[in-house]
Parts: structure tokens; sequence; C-alpha cells
């Protein structure tokens, strides 16, 4: 998404572009695949109503109309029960949290949705924050699930600032008057968006080069080279790497020792991520989060929820987010899908083993820059000392979630910085 809007934006001011991709096909981590008969994003994905450069994206692609809002609700696996906490008062009746816990927990939402000065919370761990703003029981059983469906073991190094900018873009939209939380997608999904994008890109005269992988990319005389492997090499006056930050480390040459330092201290978080299809409906939360101990997964995600049954089958998610050296990237796709199954059922007892239609799972190393403390000192540059050579990606994201809005709007930085 961040090379493709890259390459829109060079090309509107009469550049001429190629787009060089690994993949046989667009999208990276919003791209999409076949799980069964249903083809869906690999990831799941939703939209906000507040997304403004996405919106214009989508407004762009003619897309527009084909988006889909819809009102969701959260749930919670606790004590062996799901329970419902879409509302305020389904919150305060949320057995784990005693009434005076809810207090707090709502202080803490108003509060950090109030703070505007995100950089002095930058130096203090989120648990840490936490605890202090909605007290060590709200922390137990509300928030550390939270934190863990989203970060895994490494909430333990992150900083308030994510809690923040997660707070603040859930409550955007009600901050603009918009009463309701509605989430959006495609219809289609994001394999219509990226079918659409690529569409474009072609008839405005930007260049791909699919299946090539970039195994190098440094200076040869007054050109930027790039090595494909294979053994094709590509010239240009100026090349933008959007990969992950080590991938970018490993790949350019030229780079300063500091340079290199800061692409590779960048602490990532890989994903596994099996797409479940179950046979008939859920109940119908798109996140249901889990504070009871032991299941292999960090939350569920029923995409079904959202956008519907795939002919009678439920799509779920069932995302760990975890280091990108955790031993359970070497484990099989059955292994793996055994346990999470497993869990699964555990979750939705009405289900049985022979309700599961298919599985396929996505694993990704390097997936986000987890928002240590102090993130903002230590954010690799966009432009190098390379001449003509610039690296971006979401470890650029300082003060925000990764998001595809997000990633469109580091897009337009970038091009500041290269223009
Ligand atoms: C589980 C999950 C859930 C998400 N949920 C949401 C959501 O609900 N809403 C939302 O807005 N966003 C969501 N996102 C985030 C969204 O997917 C990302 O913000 C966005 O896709 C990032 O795009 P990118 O271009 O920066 O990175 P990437 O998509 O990682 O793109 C990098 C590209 O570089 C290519 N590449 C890497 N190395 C090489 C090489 N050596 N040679 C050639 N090509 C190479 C890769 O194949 C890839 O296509 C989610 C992401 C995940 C993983």
């Amino acid at each position: 998404m961040l090379g493709l809007a890259l390459a829109r934006d060079l090309r509107r001011l009469g550049h001429e572009v190629t787009v060089v991709e690994r993949a046989d096909h667009l999208g990276g981590l919003a791209d999409a695949w076949q799980v069964g008969e249903v083809t869906w994003d690999r990831h799941y994905h939703v939209t906000l109503a507040t997304d403004d450069h996405l919106l214009s994206l989508l407004d762009d692609l003619g897309l527009a109309e084909e988006m889909r809002w819809h009102h969701t609700r959260t749930g919670v696996y606790a004590d062996g029960q799901l329970h419902s906490v879409s509302t305020p008062v389904e919150l305060l009746r949320f057995p784990p949290l005693r009434i005076y816990d809810t207090v707090r927990l709502a202080v803490t939402l108003v509060y950090a949705s109030r703070i505007r000065n995100w950089r002095r919370l930058e130096s203090v761990p989120v648990a840490s924050w936490l605890q202090r703003w909605s007290g060590r029981r709200t922390f137990e059983r509300f928030w550390r699930p939270l934190l863990e469906s989203k970060l895994g073991d490494a909430y333990r190094e992150t900083s308030a600032a994510f809690i923040w900018a997660t707070i603040q873009r859930l409550t955007s939209a009600r901050k603009r008057g918009l009463t309701d939380e509605v989430f959006g997608h495609v219809a289609g999904g994001y394999g219509r968006v990226f079918e659409r994008f690529e569409e474009e890109l072609r008839r405005s005269g930007v260049a791909f080069k699919l299946g090539a992988s970039v195994e190098r990319v440094g200076r040869s005389g007054d050109h930027l080279s790039i090595d494909l492997a294979g053994g094709d090499k590509l010239e240009f006056d100026r090349v933008v790497v959007t990969a992950a930050a080590p991938v970018a480390a490993r790949l350019c040459e030229g780079l300063t020792p500091e340079e290199t330092g800061r692409l590779t201290a960048v602490r990532y978080l890989g994903i596994i991520c099996p797409s479940v299809l179950v046979r008939g409906d859920l109940p119908d939360f798109y996140v249901t989060n889990l504070t009871d101990e032991g299941f292999p997964f960090t939350g569920v995600i029923n995409m079904s929820a959202m956008v519907g049954t795939f002919d009678g089958a439920s799509l779920v998610y069932l995302p760990r987010y975890l280091d990108p050296g955790h031993p359970l990237f070497e484990e099989t796709d059955a292994a793996i899908e055994d346990s999470f199954v497993a869990g699964l059922l555990r979750v939705f007892p009405q289900l049985t083993p022979s309700d599961v239609l298919a599985t396929r799972t996505s694993r990704v190393r390097a997936v986000m820059a987890v928002p240590t403390l102090n993130y903002s000192d230590r954010v690799p540059n966009i432009e190098t000392s390379v001449p003509g050579l610039y690296l971006a990606s979401s470890a650029n994201i300082v003060n925000g979630t990764l998001n595809v809005n997000e990633t469109l709007q580091l897009a337009e930085q970038a091009l500041e910085i290269m223009t």
C-alpha cells in the first residue's frame, strides 16, 4: 500500500515509476488469498469513518460507493463464558469488573482521549500508565488481555503512547460528532481494492515487476541499481524501499553504521494468523478478547460479523502476535492449526470439529514496529546518506497505530521528503 501510494503520487508529478514486488500479486499485508472456496483478506481489515486518506483513495479508485458500514459488537471470553462489552451499560455489567473498576476504566478512556501532548507518554511503560489510571484489577482483567491481543509479550516494552494512539483512533469518530462507532469494508475486500489500484496505476503509466525479489540496492556510477534474485539488474535515478526496516538494512548498500544501526534496532512484532472457515453463524462479535489463560491465540476475529457469511460459512481469524524469533514460527501449519482450532472450539462450544471446513495459516515475522520507550528519538530516517535512496516503512509511524490510513499518511510524508 505504501509503495503503491508513492507510485501514484510520483507518477502524478510526472516521474517514470516502476513498482518492484516480490510476490506475484499486490497487497503485502493487506493482500487477499483463498481459504477453502472463499477469497478474502489474508489478515482481517476494517476501515473507520475517520480514515480520511483511505476513503479519499477509495473515492479515486471509484470504490467509495462500495463501502459497507456496520455497527459491530465486541465480546470478551472471561471465566469460561462469552460476554458482550459493546455498550457502556454492558461494560458496567461485565462480571470480572466491579463498578469502581469500571468507573476508573471510563476515567482512563476519557483522560487519554483528551491528552494532546503524546510525547510525554513515550517515556512511560504502557502497563504502568494503565495501572496508575485504571488500577491493578482493571489492568489485569481488562487491559492486559487487550494489550496481549495487539502486542503479545512485547507490551512489557511498549510505551503509553501506544494506548493513547489506539484510544485516539477509536474515539475520533465520536469527537467528530458521529454518535456511533461503525466499521466499514469494501465489498469484495482488499483484493478488490488492489485489483482496481493496479488497473489505475497501469493506466497512468506505472510499470510493474511482480514476482521480483530484490536482493540488493546500491549506487553504481551515477545511478542506483537493484539486483533481483535470478540475476536481473534494474537501474533508476531514485529508489524508495518500502519493506520492513530489517529487510531494508539487509538490502541497502552504502548506508552509514548509524543508519543501519537504527534500522536493525527497531523491535518488530510478528504474527501467526490462521484463517478458519466454519459452518454456520457464530455470535456476532467482530472482536472477542480473551481474559482466560491457555489459548494459543490472543483474540478471535469473526469477519462474518462484519461482511456476512460466505455460502453459510463464517470466516474467523485467530491471530497471535509474537516475537519474530518465537519457536512457533518453526511449527508446521498442521500443528498450529490443530491447537488453534481446539482453542476456537473452546470459545464456541456449539462448534464441533466437523464444522471446520477449511484452514489456512499466514505467518509474517516483521508485521509492525513495537512503539518502545522514547521511540520517536530512534526512528529511522526516510532520507538516507546514499544520494537518491529513501527508506519508508511502518517503522516510521511514530504516534499512530498500524493501519492503512496511517500508511497513506506516511506516503504523503515520504513524498514531501523525496520531492
Ligand atoms: C493482522 C493484521 C490486521 C490488520 N488490520 C488492519 C485493519 O483492521 N485496518 C487497517 O487499516 N489496517 C490493518 N492492518 C494494517 C495494514 O495491513 C498495513 O498498515 C498495510 O498493509 C501496510 O502496508 P505497507 O505497504 O507499509 O507494508 P507491507 O504490506 O508489508 O508491504 C511491503 C511489501 O514489500 C514487499 N517486499 C518485501 N521484501 C521485498 C523484497 N526483498 N523484494 C521485493 N519486494 C519485497 C512485500 O512482499 C510487501 O508487498 C492490519 C495488518 C495485519 C497484519
